[in-house]
């Protein structure tokens, strides 16, 4: 399956735009990695050409039964130019598990982030280098064929673009409100929580606005049988420091397994800083904030790397955490990873892969 890439060249190239407009997937660069699959050939026409619109037919399966999946990673360029990702085959791993449980073709993973990065090195200039920025890197599966039954589909394709990304956050960390949700459930057991599957963001979304109606940034979800458990803050995971230890809900086949949290329970490691994955109830947090031990909460994912909770509504029950102050653990987590993905830091796990060297 080690095939040669193909390249179309594009006549003319966009005006990149400021790094202070970027914001969050709002700019694409010029080129995308393109690759399809049919169920007789297997994987096949790997290519990089001019990001463009797909044609797609009305029937294609994904619009109708929902095969779609994704990975977000991101590279960076360090302060001498060189151009590195942070713990990919972690993302190839987790593409793969998530094509297994929708019943779609397993892609090679050394092959696909060795197109990852010879599609980074073709955009080289539009990595951003001012602290806080990135270039996102969102490559996606999703069914093609032409077909209305109900079965796996024959055909797919992959698609790897790229979106220059600005600072999550100014000069420091914001400390954010959250709103535990009853109502509405981002997963269940058995379903596909623990994967990156379209339909799960599809889902969250009517919480999501409700939160945001009411002065809230993002929602915490319970467990969807017993409304009880925490697992997942927006699409992130979650952390609390309580009393000194660090507690983090444990994978249930419900909560999707994040790159960034469990770099974080190996950070935690390395330090010697006690750190638990274990089922948590939202009754033990707002218990131990009563005995005033809960000292920090905070979410992980790739965007924001770390994003802590300044507040907690939980049918009305509201707590502040830390009176709305970054807490120092999380702050230093927070240093560590993105000096590490950015070069800054000594990386003594082997994280960061390499992808080339450039002027600076
Ligand atoms: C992507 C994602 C995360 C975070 O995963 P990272 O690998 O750390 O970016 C957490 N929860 C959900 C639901 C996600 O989609």
């Amino acid at each position: 399956m080690r095939q040669e890439i193909a390249f179309v060249e594009k006549e003319e190239l966009k005006r990149k735009p400021d790094t202070a407009s970027l914001g969050f997937g709002k700019y694409y660069s010029d080129y995308m990695f393109v690759m399809d699959y049919h169920s007789e050939k297997g994987w096949y026409d790997p290519r990089i050409v001019p990001y463009a619109p797909l044609t797609l037919d009305p029937a294609a399966t994904v619009f109708h039964y929902g095969q779609a999946i994704f990975e977000g990673l991101k590279a960076y360029k360090t302060p001498d130019g060189t151009i590195q990702l942070f713990r990919p085959e972690k993302n190839m791993q987790r593409l793969n598990d998530s094509c297994e449980r929708l019943c779609m073709p397993q892609i090679d993973e050394e092959f696909l982030l060795s197109a990852i990065k010879e599609l980074i090195l073709t955009e080289k200039d539009w990595i951003p280098s001012e602290v806080g920025t990135s270039l996102y890197i969102r490559p996606f599966i999703f069914a093609t064929e032409a077909y209305l039954g109900v079965r796996p589909a024959q055909e797919y394709k992959l698609l790897v673009i790229l979106s220059p990304s600005g600072a999550y956050y100014g000069d420091q960390l914001n400390p954010v409100k959250i709103h535990v949700e009853e109502d509405y459930v981002r997963a269940v057991i058995g379903g596909v929580g623990h994967v990156k599957t379209a339909g799960n963001y599809a889902a969250s979304l009517k919480a999501q606005e409700k939160a945001e109606a009411n002065g809230y940034a993002q929602i915490l979800w319970l467990d969807a049988k017993e409304n009880k458990y925490v697992e997942e803050v927006g699409s992130m995971n979650i952390f609390f420091k309580i009393n000194g230890e660090v507690v983090t809900p444990k994978l249930n086949g419900s909560i999707l397994p994040g790159v960034t949290r469990d770099s974080v329970i190996e950070l935690l490691n390395y330090w010697n800083i006690p750190v638990r994955e274990e089922k948590i109830s939202i009754e033990e947090i707002f218990a131990a904030h009563e005995r005033g031990e809960l000292e920090e909460v905070f979410g992980t994912g790739t965007a924001a790397v770390i994003s802590p909770v300044g507040e907690l509504n939980w049918n009305g029950r509201v707590i502040t955490i830390n009176d709305y102050q970054i807490g120092q653990l999380s702050q230093r987590i927070y240093d560590e990873l993105t000096g590490i993905q950015l070069g800054k830091k000594e990386d003594p796990f082997n994280w960061t892969v390499k992808v080339a060297h450039v002027e600076v």
